[in-house]
């Protein structure tokens, strides 16, 4: 059986297991065992592996990717297309997001006492949220992209602040003599490879940790919630499949000239792990392997693209939090009007752009923009006990429009004939990293 099957059968199975125990159960002394000694830490494991190897292969990736477009000039200009294609995609999401919450007004049907309810248990862990509340948007926000200390950037995941210092170094690779900057370069392609291997042994993991995974969140996941938070859940996840099956599709087929069957029948390998992992940065390793082994995207626009991407691109997040944001709105009584929605929107893509690729990475983000347009932060409570399955979903089309990405820069800048990717794979050549 492929990897991939495999993997796709853990997830099944987890799904399956943890319902069910759930089901029969629910809070029972065993199922906490089970899952404090047994599900949760084999899906650290898994989660870990990847996260471990994200800092090296963005730094190579990027570098390399950086360096192999040659001159500063070409640099700016891929990075523009990237960047803009990156804000046009997510402003979609989010306009798509707030149509259907001011379609469906999934805030007004909420009973005050659920409402009420809600506060009180999740108002500690929206507290908890709060201090991570960055305050607000403003010079600072881009003043920190540029980092004091890349060492510590690095220990502290500042995703945007490694993406800064990866680029830095790509610019000053291509701006010296060839012979100079050669061993830097072979340096940069072996650690390539040497995280590449390690990802083939995480993934061997993957069945069992994507099997941990799903189980230990399916197990204790609050179904009767699911009930009084219904139609907003399903706001959400209708929003997603729209924008992922009909708008992903369509920016997939007009700027990457790429047939959506084929390029939903490569990702697989992607979707499986984002929605298991919900976290766009530990799906990067998947990411790169796919697009360079499945879509044949040339290594050096992947490397580009997709460590970007899987920090400033993420569709799913700001639809989610569009509808997030009106649905609090509604649920609190606040109005706000077309020019504050229009807000919503600008802030959904800003904060989207900034949030981290890591679990319930935007809920702090969330927060700024309810204080931003006058609903009290702390109304996060409400949404919190189903913001785990929400991840899960909104990270899959996170990182399906990284993916999106890619074969458009490719198709436009690499040369890359989408031929290629429907071609069935030759007996292949190792996987790398490198240009
Ligand atoms: N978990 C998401 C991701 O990694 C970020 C978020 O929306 O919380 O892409």
């Amino acid at each position: 059986m492929k990897l991939h099957n495999k993997i796709i059968l853990g997830l099944v199975l987890g799904a399956a297991a943890g319902v069910t125990a759930n089901r029969l159960a629910p809070g029972a002394p065993w199922l906490t065992w089970v899952n404090s000694n047994v599900a949760n830490p084999v899906g650290q494991i898994f989660l870990r592996m990847l996260l471990m190897t994200v800092i090296p292969l963005v730094f190579a990736s990027l570098t390399l990717g950086v360096a192999g477009l040659g001159d500063v000039r070409r640099i700016g200009q891929v990075g523009f297309k990237t960047v803009a294609y990156f804000l046009f995609s997510t402003a979609l999401s989010a306009t798509l997001g707030l149509v259907l919450v001011n379609l469906v007004r999934p805030g007004e049907g909420i009973d005050p006492s659920v409402q009420q309810q809600l506060m009180e248990t999740y108002r500690g862990q929206a507290q908890g949220l709060q201090s991570n509340m960055q305050s607000g948007f403003g010079i600072n926000t881009f003043v920190n992209i540029v980092p004091r200390n890349p060492v510590q950037a690095a220990a502290n995941l500042d995703m945007l602040a490694i993406i800064f210092v990866s680029i830095m170094f790509g610019v000053a690779l291509t701006l010296m003599p060839e012979g100079r900057a050669k061993p830097f370069i072979q340096l940069l392609e072996a650690l390539g490879d040497i995280v590449i291997k390690i990802i083939d042994i995480a993934m061997k993991l993957a069945p069992f940790g994507v099997f941990g995974l799903i189980f230990f969140t399916t197990s204790r996941f609050g179904w009767e919630l699911l009930r009084s938070l219904g139609l907003y859940v399903a706001v959400v996840v209708a929003g997603l499949l729209i924008h992922a099956i009909i708008v992903i599709s369509l920016l997939v087929r007009t700027f990457g000239r790429l047939s959506p069957l084929v390029f939903w029948k490569k990702i697989r390998p992607s979707i499986v792990t984002a929605f298991s992992t919900s976290s766009s940065n530990a799906t990067l390793p998947t990411n790169i392997a796919v697009a360079e082994q499945e879509l044949k995207i040339p290594p050096k626009i992947a490397g580009f693209v997709l460590p970007i991407g899987s920090t400033m691109c993420m569709n799913g997040t700001s639809l989610y939090e569009g509808i997030t944001v009106l649905f609090l709105a509604q649920v609190f009584g606040v109005h706000l009007s077309l020019g504050t929605q229009l807000v919503v929107v600008v802030l959904a893509v800003l904060t989207a752009v900034g949030a981290a690729g890591v679990p319930g990475g935007s809920l702090p983000l969330i927060m700024v923009v309810l204080a931003t347009v006058g609903v009290p932060p702390e109304a996060i409570a409400v949404i919190l006990g189903v913001d785990r399955i929400l991840d899960m979903s909104r990270t899959t089309v996170n990182v399906c429009s990284d993916l999106s990405a890619v074969v458009y820069v490719a198709r436009s800048e690499g040369g890359w004939d989408p031929q290629l990717a429907s071609r069935e794979a030759v007996p292949n050549p190792e996987p790398s990293a490198a240009a």
